[in-house]
């Protein structure tokens, strides 16, 4: 699965992804049907995920605002067995998770074999809103902060401790929603314009969509540095939230089927079992 997979090597440029769906995109209608399948197929991973107890499944959602992450999730998850998957929001770190590292507050909510995990907002915010924010960094207790190489290092543990999670099991996928700001302007617009989108407006989005290329160059190196075969970036297009749904699900699907989870072998001892179950439900 390469469609619109971020490389592996360092050579990442975020020019090179478009927030537009490629050419040739299928039909309203195809999205749909397709969308459907998959959403149904992956229902049906999770449950020999489960079966099978040796893999958990982590996938990060990182965006700006508006970008559709929660209806995404919405989306593609809505057909999995609600008890196969949890979703964990981050916002900003409470007092007691700032008295830990920054990696504690995800690691404590990582999911166990057989489930889903999924992170809308991550780890990953601490080398986006905190890199962009530096009052977030300055309230993080850190001793000592050497300006010049905190980043570096903070990719270099993020790596690091993806590549343990993998190497014990999680199967690491993640989406990057790469939304354009003249589309953000027009969903952010209708949250004004629509009164039951009023709830989600907040203006404090604008002071993040004011430093618009800060961020942007803050996921470039975000995405360059942190895509790795164990725990792949995608860059998803998600000017159109049609294509969106069914280029995550795409991957999500492709993502369990790789790890090819199997219900676990029928031994002699298991058909033993059954014959006498039956034996007994007969004989009732
Ligand atoms: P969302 O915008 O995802 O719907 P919220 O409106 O609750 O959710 O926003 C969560 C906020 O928390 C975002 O502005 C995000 O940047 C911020 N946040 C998340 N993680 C951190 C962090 N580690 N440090 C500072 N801010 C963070």
């Amino acid at each position: 699965m390469t469609a619109h997979r971020v490389p592996f090597d360092g050579r990442f440029s975020i020019g090179d992804f478009s927030p537009d769906p490629p050419d040739g995109m299928p039909s309203r209608k195809a999205l749909g049907d397709e969308l459907g399948g998959l959403v149904d197929e992956l229902d049906a991973l999770q449950q020999r995920l489960f079966a099978d107890q040796r893999f958990a499944v982590l996938a990060v959602f990182q965006a700006m605002d508006a970008a559709g992450k929660d209806s995404t999730i919405r989306k593609v998850f809505s057909g999995v067995n609600p008890a196969g998957f949890r979703v964990h929001a981050f916002g900003r770190p409470s007092e007691p998770e700032l008295r830990h590292d920054f990696l504690q507050r995800v690691a404590a909510r990582l999911p166990e074999r057989g489930k889903i995990g999924i992170f809308n907002r991550s780890h990953y915010e601490e080398v986006l809103v905190v890199r962009v924010h530096p009052e977030f960094l300055a309230a993080q207790h850190l001793p000592g902060v050497d300006r010049q190489r905190i980043w570096a290092e903070r990719f270099e543990s993020i790596r690091g401790f993806e590549r343990h999670l993998a190497r014990n099991g999680v199967a690491i996928v993640k989406f990057w929603l790469n939304i354009s700001r003249k589309e953000q302007k027009k969903r952010l617009l209708s949250r004004i314009d629509e009164a039951d989108k009023n709830w989600k407006f907040r203006l404090g989005d604008l002071d993040d969509r004011a430093r618009w290329k800060e961020f942007q160059s803050a996921y470039e190196a975000m995405l360059r540095e942190t895509s790795r075969e164990w725990a792949p970036w995608y860059a998803i297009p998600a000017d159109d939230k049609p294509y969106m749904r069914v280029a995550v699900a795409r991957v999500m699907v492709e993502t369990l089927r790789n790890l090819d989870p199997r219900f676990p072998k029928f031994g002699p001892e298991q058909r033993r079992e059954v014959a006498e179950g039956r034996r007994r439900l007969e004989k009732e």
